[in-house]
């Protein structure tokens, strides 16, 4: 889940860009060698847009504004020529540039864009799903609601992570945390082959058969060797007729240290259809800061209560709803319904979004880490949106993997953890 920035700034030229028009409009008094060779290169269907344009805000808003890199061109691409013809332009006129798709990304480094050319793939965003076949193609861009629909239309599913609108390559390559994690292992796992654009804009297969090097550290590392324009994963049958228990549960926060004291014995442990999310925030409705929690179980409900009894057994309960609910449904119906919409939001004033994986539950240190937040929030008012999350998937089946099968280096890991800071 920790990625290494990709800050591409391409050594090879291989040739000049072909001439084929793009459709562009505002540029007519600029004098850019990026802008020039990008009107000349690209397809009809490609575009660019410039920071007059109305469109160019929406278009480079981003999930979170830190490490935000700054872009003077959006080159939006339709197809893998105009990927290559980006690529070369940026190189012609020495730019800086980076690929985005869904945008929820937020690396140290991105920064250092500072008049950089954005290559936006959004194009690529389709998804075919081969039921016989048991495999899953999408498009670079894809993310995550996408891919859920497009397997639950066949019966079928596929790991994937808690936010609907984030890149299911983007998060795929550097494991992808999620849901059914405990039955099928990491995002990456399931990845069985990718037809990547190298930075000499050649393309290429990485799967176990060929080029097998680069296929071990695009699981993991993915973000570095070039842009993926499409990838094929394997999915499985679908739990029965796709529904899934969901229960949001709502606790004071004094309960903190009991609660992380039985997730302590819970969590090594729990049943492979289980995942768990916690949530610290502050809760209007209680004016008071709370801990809400979201289980979901790939299974009938009388199995998943008995997953969830644990949960069930820490009082008091504020707030309490266990549901069924089908898979392509689920993202939008947890914590309450809250589930999707605030995580699909680019652009906001969310400043700071920090992440750490996690081997070791320590009651303590939530406990601390409870009433810091509460001092944070009593003391800079404008900060109280914050949260901080945790995710338990169960790990059984990525922990089956071995180590060194995939550049991804933490598979013993318990937990992860977001801090979304609001300031
Ligand atoms: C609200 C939210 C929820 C999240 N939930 C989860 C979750 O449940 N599980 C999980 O594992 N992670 C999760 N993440 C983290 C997420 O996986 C990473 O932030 C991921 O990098 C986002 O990818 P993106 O394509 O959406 O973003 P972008 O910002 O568009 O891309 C991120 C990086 O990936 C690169 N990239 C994107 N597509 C390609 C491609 N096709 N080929 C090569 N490089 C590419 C980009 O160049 C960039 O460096 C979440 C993040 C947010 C903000």
């Amino acid at each position: 889940m920790r990625p290494y920035s990709i800050v591409c700034v391409i050594i090879l030229l291989a040739r000049a860009p072909v001439s084929i028009g793009a459709s562009i409009t505002g540029i007519s008094d600029r004098s850019d060698a990026l802008i020039d060779c990008l009107t000349t290169s690209l397809s009809p269907e490609g575009s660019i847009i410039l920071p007059d344009q109305p469109l160019f805000t929406t278009e480079v808003a981003r999930y979170s504004l830190l490490y935000a890199p700054k872009f003077r061109v959006i080159s939006k691409v339709s197809n893998e020529d105009d990927v290559r013809a980006s690529i070369l332009c940026a190189k012609h006129s020495n730019t800086t540039f980076l690929f985005t798709g869904p945008r929820h990304g937020f690396y140290q480094g991105f920064e250092k864009i500072k008049s950089g050319l954005e290559i936006d793939t959004s194009a690529f965003n389709s998804v075919t799903v081969d039921p016989e076949a048991n495999t899953l193609t999408c498009g670079g861009a894809a993310n995550f609601q996408q891919v859920i629909d497009a397997t639950y239309a066949v019966k079928k599913d596929m790991p994937t992570g808690s936010g609907s609108c984030v890149g299911v390559i983007g998060a795929g390559i550097g494991a992808g945390i999620g849901r059914l994690e405990g039955l099928y292992g990491l995002i990456t796992d399931s990845l069985l082959s990718v037809r990547i654009l190298l930075p000499n804009t050649t393309v290429i297969e990485a799967s176990e058969a060929q080029n097998k090097d680069l296929f071990w550290g695009i699981r993991g590392a993915g973000w570095n060797f070039g842009f993926i324009l499409n990838a094929t994963f394997r999915v499985y049958d679908q739990v029965p007729n796709g529904m899934h228990m969901n229960a949001d549960l709502i606790y004071p926060s004094n309960i903190t240290e009991s609660f992380y004291q039985t997730l302590r014995q819970a969590a090594p442990n729990m049943p492979a259809p289980l995942s768990l999310a916690s949530a610290l925030s502050w809760n209007a409705e209680y004016n008071d800061t709370t801990l809400s929690v979201n289980a979901v179980y790939a299974g009938p409900e009388s199995e998943g209560r008995k997953a969830i009894q644990f949960l069930l057994d820490q009082k008091p309960i504020l707030r309490q709803n266990i549901t069924m609910v089908p898979w392509n449904e689920l993202i939008p119906a947890t914590f309450f319904g809250g589930g999707a919409d605030p995580n699909c939001t680019l652009g906001t004033t969310r400043k700071s979004v920090l992440s750490a994986a996690f081997n070791v539950i320590d009651p303590k240190a939530q406990v601390r880490m409870t009433e810091m937040f509460k001092k944070m929030i009593t003391r800079y008012p404008q900060t109280i949106g914050s949260g901080i999350a945790l995710y338990f998937p169960a790990t059984q089946a990525a922990r089956a993997i071995p180590n060194n099968q995939t550049a991804y280096a933490w598979r013993d890991v318990l937990g992860h953890m977001q801090v979304v800071l609001f300031n």
